[in-house]
């Protein structure tokens, strides 16, 4: 067994960041090249999420930059590294119900918080701490991508890192219910009861498809007591909360109820810009600010759609010149922004929110009253549609384009200190998309 030069080590990851950017995480700078044993290149993870991921999405990436640095035919292999071997998977094999893989980004480091999550975030933290004793059952709920799956598997990491006494197993609802199935069907429910209520934290997402299946409700219903009552930690998600959940017995909801129930509310526009820095950073993406706002100001949804915008701009920004500009990004939001926002609408909108005339923004007067929401209008339409600086300027009495950048940028600096002008701003560029102008 030999350890090769680190200048080997730092090849492979240059090559596989380079020709496999989506692919690529932040966290690889945490993997080590631990060994070359018969031809095989052993990279140490952190912990078990990390080598499923590299192993299911990655091994070819990093196969394929091996040889390239080493310029032989060897393969790789990623093993959970010996110092960090933790306990946890060993202890519950065989014992507890088959798992789902967590994903390795979805920790509570790489968690954004906000007004929005808070509540939720900080419960996480004190039963990830004290599992079975903080808030028992803890339940989180809010509407679709907003982070209960990545809150849950965050537990999860954290227990696993900090708690190797402790098992904790992460499922869907629909694990539970088809390994319910079929264990009547094959007349192991011992076994099946044995598996569920031998766990420390049984944590499942979705709860939501218990609706309607009054046996598999029975069956958990004693499930969680069992758990409860032997102080075991029960985490749940779910896309409304108890009482929202179609046909849900009374009793279960009274128990889902009476421990923590947090909300996952949709984020503000503050904190959908950190989500935004947050991915990226992960992804090894670098975003400039003006595309992180422009983001952020389009989609107020949902965060995998953050995401996915992200990955897309990046995608695009790889075709051309490999950088991310406010123009790419345009072009790649292009597709989903629904009508495109034009600057007579902008100045419309404007206009009327400041009681100005078009025609004094559009023109030469130069007192406070006027530039300063011409220079709204001109922060607005940069900001909302594809047109360059030049012709920004040129609905603006002909202004060139450092007048334009100027202006924007003192808008985007007021805003920055005002978050009451910020949220004004927020809400005219809202109503021009949505077509109110
Ligand atoms: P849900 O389970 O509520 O449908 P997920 O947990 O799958 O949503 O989240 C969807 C995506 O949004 C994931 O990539 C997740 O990492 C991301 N996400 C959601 N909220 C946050 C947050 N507060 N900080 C960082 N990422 C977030
Ligand atoms: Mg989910």
């Amino acid at each position: 067994m030999t350890t090769p030069p680190a200048t080997v080590w730092r090849d492979i990851l240059g090559q596989v960041r380079l020709n496999h950017p989506r692919l690529a995480r932040g966290w690889f700078s945490e993997l080590q090249l631990t060994a070359v044993e018969d031809g095989v290149i052993h990279i140490g993870t952190c912990n078990h999420a990390q080598s499923d991921y590299l192993q299911q999405h990655c091994r070819a990436a990093f196969t394929e930059a091996a040889q390239a640095a080493t310029g032989r035919l060897v393969s790789v292999t990623f093993d959970v590294g010996p110092a960090r071997e933790d306990q946890s998977r060993v202890a519950s094999l065989g014992s507890g119900p088959d798992q789902l893989l967590l994903n390795p980004d979805y920790t509570f480091d790489n968690f954004v918080t906000g007004p929005c999550n808070r509540l939720a975030h900080a419960a996480a933290l004190a039963v990830a701490d004290e599992p079975g004793r903080a808030y028992n059952p803890f339940f989180i709920h809010g509407p679709v991508g907003l982070g209960k799956t990545h809150l849950l598997q965050a537990i999860c990491h954290a227990i696993r890192e900090n708690r190797s006494d402790i098992t904790s197993h992460y499922i869907s609802c629909e694990t539970f219910i088809n390994d319910f199935i079929e264990a009547v069907e094959l007349g192991a429910l011992h076994r099946f009861r044995y598996r569920y209520r031998h766990v420390d934290v049984l944590v499942i997402d979705d709860i939501q498809f218990l609706a309607e299946r009054e046996r598999s409700q029975e069956e958990f219903f004693h499930t969680f007591n069992t758990l409860h009552q032997s102080q075991r930690q029960i985490i749940l998600s779910a896309d409304c909360s108890p009482p929202e959940i179609p046909s849900l017995e009374e009793r279960l909801i009274s128990r889902f109820n009476s421990g923590l129930v947090a909300l996952l509310d949709r984020p503000c526009l503050e904190t959908r810009m950190a989500i935004i820095r947050k991915k990226a950073k992960l992804r090894c993406i670098e975003v400039p600010e003006e595309v992180v706002r422009l983001v952020a100001g389009r989609i107020d949804t949902n965060i995998r759609s953050l995401e996915g915008t992200l990955v897309k701009i990046d995608a695009l920004s790889q075709t051309q010149s490999g950088t991310i500009t406010l123009k790419v990004a345009l072009e790649a939001l292009g597709g989903d922004s629904g009508r495109a926002v034009k600057i007579p609408a902008i100045l419309e909108a404007v206009s009327k929110r400041f009681e100005v005339k078009v025609s004094d923004l559009q023109g030469k007067k130069r007192s406070k009253a006027v530039t300063h929401p011409r220079h709204v209008s001109i922060f607005l339409a940069r900001q909302l549609t594809s047109q360059s600086l030049e012709e920004i300027g040129g609905y603006f009495g002909g202004r060139d384009h450092s007048t334009v950048l100027h202006a924007s940028r003192t808008i985007e600096r007021q805003a920055d200190e005002d978050p009451q002008f910020r949220a004004m701003l927020d809400e005219i560029a809202s109503d021009v998309k949505n077509g109110a102008y």
